[in-house]
């Protein structure tokens, strides 16, 4: 008999966002007609810009033809837009990253999810609080994580809280763990590091030889020229970090799926380079990401593109400050929404969660997360995303400053 992979029946059942379908699809049958505005879930909205379009348009037209035909492509990615990655992602930013340690893939959720293959399930883990639920439950289904406890937490994980006193930046775990995930800015707070606390996670994990999993999927929303884009900018990352960075968010490619996972050559534990242990990974268990969605990638770092790209980003950033402005009027602590497309509010009356997202459903018609669906520490807040149309989103903030 078969037997299964028993850690996936230790996964808590319900995910946040069929939770939230679950409510959203009650209301509407209780209330037709009545027209709801989603500012849940991180999904974009905007339509690919015209570069991009044009690029994927050629490629397609390049597979018609005998003679321009793509087959299986490298698996780690085609030249032209690893180039394009390395050049302009970070040697414009003063950071060396040659090609060979740039992988393509199909997305970051699937890159943060299978790095767990070249680690042992013995390693122990840390996460924020709240966190991108990817990395806990992928780790859960290695069996890196233990028991799923009755206090909502896994008995394995480290959970670093990141809270209003600590600015939303986890402070060093007391017990060491061996893979650390960050994520700035970071889905669900909103919240950056700067290149000072960068670099004393930097130190502490090349002290320990823990690796850092740094996801930069929002770093295209950064505005402050201080903030660092990639965790390679801080000195000694090369010896200890992965980076794994999407075309996603920043380019709208959340339904053409592009991004790529960046590990140094440096990067060793136990005498085994990870570059090469990703390397082969990879070659074995994928088989490329699509030549036309590549094609498609790479057209953003054109000039035009590049231009198309940051005003869809700006678009964004301005629905950003319109929930930021409006819900603070309107009385809420908000935080987030400056270098990211999350806002971090904090309930109004210290209300739970999920009887705030309720509130604003049922008396406002608006689709929030609750932030406890992140962890125990998003207790107390919600999460609005700036990923709608600009009409729809202020719409969304008049109606909140109405009822709240
Ligand atoms: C959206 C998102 C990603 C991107 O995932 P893709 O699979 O590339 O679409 C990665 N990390 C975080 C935290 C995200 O919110």
């Amino acid at each position: 008999m078969a037997r299964i992979n028993d850690n996936f029946t230790k996964l808590p059942g319900s995910y946040l966002f069929s939770e939230i379908a679950r409510r959203v699809s009650a209301y509407r049958a209780e209330n037709p007609g009545k027209n709801i505005i989603s500012l849940g879930i991180g999904d974009v909205t905007q339509p690919l810009a015209p570069t991009v379009i044009k690029a994927l348009h050629e490629a397609v037209d390049e597979m018609s033809e005998k003679e321009t035909f793509r087959g299986y492509g490298p698996e780690r990615g085609y030249d032209f837009l690893l180039n394009a990655i390395a050049e302009n992602e970070y040697k414009a930013r003063g950071v060396d990253i040659s090609i060979d340690e740039i992988f393509v893939s199909d997305g970051a959720k699937s890159d943060s999810g299978n790095i767990g293959d070249i680690f042992s399930v013995d390693n122990i883990v840390a996460v924020c609080d709240p966190v991108y639920p990817v990395y806990v439950d992928t780790n859960a289904m290695a069996g890196r994580a233990g028991e799923f406890t009755s206090e909502g937490r896994w008995s394995k994980l480290i959970y670093m809280p990141c809270t209003e006193e600590n600015g939303f930046t986890p402070a060093i775990p007391e017990k060491t763990p061996d893979m650390i995930y960050l994520c700035f800015p970071n889905n669900p707070t909103g919240a950056t590091a700067t290149k000072e606390q960068l670099k004393v996670w930097v130190e502490y994990a090349n002290r320990n030889g823990s690796v850092i999993l740094y996801d930069a999927a929002y770093e295209a929303f950064i505005s402050d020229p201080d903030l660092p884009h990639s965790i390679f900018e801080i000195d000694g990352a090369r010896e200890c970090a992965i980076e794994f960075r999407s075309f996603s968010k920043t380019a709208g490619f959340t339904g053409t799926r592009c991004a790529y996972t960046v590990v140094p050559k440096e990067l060793k534990r136990e005498g085994m380079s990870l570059n090469q242990l990703w390397a082969r990974r990879q070659s074995t268990k994928f088989n490329g990401a699509p030549y036309i969605v590549q094609k498609g990638a790479a057209a953003i770092y054109t000039e035009q593109g590049k231009k198309e790209i940051r005003s869809v980003i700006d678009y964004y950033m301005n629905n950003a400050k319109v929930i930021r402005d409006g819900l603070t009027k309107a009385g809420l602590t908000v935080y987030g929404g400056v270098n990211a497309p999350y806002i971090w509010a904090k309930t109004p009356d210290g209300m739970k969660s999920w009887d705030c997202f309720d509130k604003l459903l049922k008396e406002a018609g608006v689709v929030t997360t609750p932030g406890a669906g992140f962890g125990p520490s998003g207790e107390g807040y919600i999460r609005l995303t700036a990923f709608g149309s600009a009409e729809a989103t202020a719409e969304a903030v008049e109606r909140l400053a109405n009822i709240l």
